[in-house]
C-alpha cells in the first residue's frame, strides 16, 4: 500500500516507517521537524526507493493539502503530535495548535483528497488516528480502561489528544471518512526522546546525575515496546473495522519507582560503577495533575485482529538500556543542542519551537 505517515521522524513514527518499509509498503513521511524530530532515526532507509519525505506543518492547511496530493496515499497513519506531558503544562497552546488544529487540517485535507479518488480507491482508503490511553484519565488501584471508558483527560496534552479523537470521530460520522482510532499505553524502546521517563533515567544515571522520580514514585504505568505498538498500528490499518476504537497495551504494569530501580539494576550489570546507580534516585515535587494509574484492556484488538505484545518487558528493557549505552552520538546531539534534561512541567514557561 501507499502510506502517508505523519510524525515519522518521531519516536513511534520512525518505528512505523521502518516496519512498513520492511513489510513492502511505499511510505511518505510528513513531518514538520520540531525539536522532537530525529531524521537520524531514519538514516538507514533515507535512500530507499519506497521511502519519501515531505517537510510540512499540519498547522498549515495548504502545506498539508499539498503533501497529501503529492503522496496520493491508500491510507494515512496520523502520529504527528506534540507529545510530552511536561511541556504541555508549561506551554499548552502549541499542543492545541498542533494536536487539535493540525488534526482538523489533516482531516479536512484528507476528506477532500479521498472524495477525489475513483470509487474503488475511495472504498479502500483508511485513516488511522494514533492516540493515547491518557484521554481516559486516571484509575484507582484496580480496574482497566476499555474502549467504552469515559474520556476524562487531566493534562493539557491528554485534553488536546482527546479533542483530536473527537474530531476524528466526527469526520467519520458526519462525512463518512473511514476512520479508526487507537489508544495506547506508554511506549518504550530505542530512539525515544530523552525527556521521557526511561531514557531520562538511563541518561541521568550514566552521566552521574540525580535520577528524579516524581512524588513518591507510586504512579503506575503500563509499558509497551514500540515495535509491538507499530505492529498493532499496521494491523489496525490493514484489518481493523472502520469507525472502531482499539485500545493497545502491554499488559505490563509497573510502579514508576520499581521501573526506575529495575533500570538501575540493568545498568549495574551492563556498565558497573563503584556504587549502584540506584544511589542516584532522588524524589522531587510531583507533576501537577499527575495521573495515578493507567491500565489497558487490550482484549478487543487481540480477539479481532489476533494482536498480542511479543516483547517480554524484562528483555525489552534490557535491550533498551543496551541501545542507549551503544548509541551515545544519537542522544549526545540532543542533550548538547536541544534538551539538557532540565526539569519541565513545574510551572516555568518554556519555548517548544
Ligand atoms: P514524538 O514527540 O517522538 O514525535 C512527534 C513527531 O511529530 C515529531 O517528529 C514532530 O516533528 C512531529 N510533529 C509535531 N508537530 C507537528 C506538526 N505541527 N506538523 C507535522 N509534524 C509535527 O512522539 P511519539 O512519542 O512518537 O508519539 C507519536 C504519537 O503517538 C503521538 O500522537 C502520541 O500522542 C501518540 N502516543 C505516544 C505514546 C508514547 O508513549 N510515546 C503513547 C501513546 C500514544
Amino acid at each position: 500500500m501507499k502510506l502517508l505517515v505523519t510524525g515519522g521522524c518521531g519516536f513511534i513514527g520512525s518505528e512505523v516507517v521502518h516496519m512498513a518499509i520492511a513489510r513492502g509498503h511505499d511510505v511518505t513521511n510528513l513531518d514538520a521537524l520540531t525539536y522532537a524530530a530525529n531524521p537520524a532515526n531514519l538514516s538507514s532507509i533515507d535512500a530507499h526507493q519506497r521511502y519519501h519525505f515531505i517537510r510540512a506543518d499540519l498547522r498549515n492547511l495548504e502545506e498539508t493539502q499539498a503533501a497529501i496530493r503529492s503522496a496520493r496515499p491508500d491510507a494515512i497513519l496520523h502520529l504527528a503530535a506534540e507529545s510530552h506531558v511536561d511541556r504541555s503544562i508549561d506551554a499548552p497552546s502549541v499542543f492545541v495548535d498542533t494536536n487539535v488544529g493540525g488534526t482538523a487540517n489533516l482531516l479536512q485535507a484528507t476528506r477532500a483528497y479521498r472524495d477525489s479518488l475513483p470509487v474503488d480507491d475511495r472504498d479502500r482508503f483508511r485513516f488511522v488516528h494514533v492516540s493515547t490511553d491518557e484521554v481516559y484519565g486516571s484509575l484507582g488501584e484496580t480496574g482497566v480502561f476499555t474502549e467504552a471508558s469515559p474520556y476524562q483527560p487531566n493534562s493539557p496534552y491528554a485534553a488536546s489528544k482527546a479533542a483530536a479523537d473527537m474530531l476524528v470521530r466526527a469526520w467519520g460520522k458526519t462525512y463518512g471518512l473511514p476512520v479508526l482510532i487507537t489508544n495506547c499505553s506508554n511506549n518504550y524502546g530505542p530512539f525515544q526522546f530523552p525527556e521521557k521517563l526511561i531514557p531520562m533515567v538511563i541518561l541521568s544515571a550514566i552521566r552521574g546525575r540525580p535520577i528524579p522520580v516524581y512524588g513518591s514514585g507510586e504512579n503506575v504505568r503500563d509499558w509497551l515496546h514500540v515495535e509491538d505498538h507499530a505492529d498493532a498500528l499496521l494491523r489496525v490499518m490493514e484489518s481493523g473495522r472502520c469507525g472502531e476504537i482499539y485500545n493497545i497495551g502491554g499488559d505490563a504494569e509497573l510502579r514508576n519507582i520499581d521501573l526506575v530501580r529495575q533500570l538501575c539494576t540493568l545498568l549495574d550489570e551492563a556498565r558497573p560503577a563503584p556504587q549502584s546507580y540506584s544511589d542516584l534516585i532522588t524524589f522531587v515535587d510531583d507533576r501537577p495533575g499527575h495521573d495515578h494509574r493507567y491500565a489497558i484492556d487490550a482484549g478487543k484488538i487481540s480477539r479481532e485482529l489476533g494482536w498480542r505484545p511479543q516483547t517480554d518487558p524484562t528483555t525489552g528493557l534490557r535491550k533498551t538500556v543496551d541501545w542507549y549505552l551503544a548509541n551515545e552520538s544519537w542522544w549526545r546531539d540532543i542533550l548538547d543542542n536541544r534538551y539538557g534534561q532540565e526539569r519541565l512541567g513545574a510551572g516555568t514557561p518554556v519555548s517548544t519551537s
